[in-house]
């Protein structure tokens, strides 16, 4: 057994526990496999063991894997920060977005969303953290941009996305995690209709999962560490 296929068995394990601890069925929590900054050749090994969805952080390198594994029936994530100057080969290439913080974006990737493909699956992400530095439509804003990105013709809303401060605090997690779970509900009440709560990485995808997670991101636990000089 490779050390992919072994590590995606323990993160399946991991999550199937996660569920159970909180009385919630595996199948409620989806796998994204996180393969930026590792080459197509260890997507390959990934998609051998079953593995169907991975998410990307940078265009050009999204791009070049997506068009390296043309044909293997796999659904593309893009989770980094977008510019609007890279929007289109994101609506030409990629079946998902979980990074939409503001409405100019959104309504670029629905303009260029081509007529042959089904609408761009997308989520609003929200800075549950509060830092400045970290991208994400603020809590208080988050229902008007949900509410205007579902009106857009070519991209579907699916849910919201977070990426919580970095922390040991497993309060402070439960806390963020808790957060996006309450908007994500309130949309829902309001009418939108969602079914994506994408949060938990590696190491936080056990809090995430008992606050509600039906997807989760998870990359150095699959793949290996990556190597920092890579990833800016
Ligand atoms: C890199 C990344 C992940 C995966 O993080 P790991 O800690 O390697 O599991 C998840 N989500 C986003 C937005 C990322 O940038």
């Amino acid at each position: 057994m490779t050390t992919i296929s072994a590590n995606l068995q323990a993160v399946h394990a991991r999550i199937a526990a996660a569920c159970k601890a909180v009385g919630r069925a595996p199948q409620d929590v989806a796998l994204l496999a996180v393969s930026k900054t590792w080459p197509a050749a260890a997507v390959c090994e990934a998609a051998a063991c079953g593995q169907r969805a991975f998410g990307e952080n940078y265009v050009q390198e999204g791009v070049e894997k997506i068009a390296a594994l043309a044909g293997a029936d796999l659904e593309w994530h893009f989770i980094g920060p977008l510019q609007s100057n890279k929007t289109r080969q994101v609506a030409e290439r990629f079946d998902w977005v979980h990074t939409i913080d503001r409405l100019r974006i959104a309504e670029r990737l629905s303009a260029q969303r081509p007529e042959h493909l089904p609408p761009l699956q997308v989520c609003v992400q929200v800075n549950v953290s509060g830092e400045a530095s970290k991208s994400g439509v603020a809590p208080e804003a988050a229902a008007a941009l949900a509410h205007a990105v579902a009106d857009l013709p070519r991209l579907r809303l699916r849910g919201l996305m977070a990426v919580p401060e970095p922390t040991d605090d497993a309060d402070l997690l439960a806390k963020q995690f808790g957060q996006l779970r309450e908007l994500y509900q309130q949309l829902k009440a309001a009418g939108l209709p969602l079914d994506t709560l994408s949060m938990g990485m590696s190491h936080d995808l056990e809090s995430a999962i008992a606050a509600g997670a039906t997807l989760v991101r998870i990359g150095t636990a699959i793949f290996g560490v990556r190597q920092p000089s890579v990833e800016s």
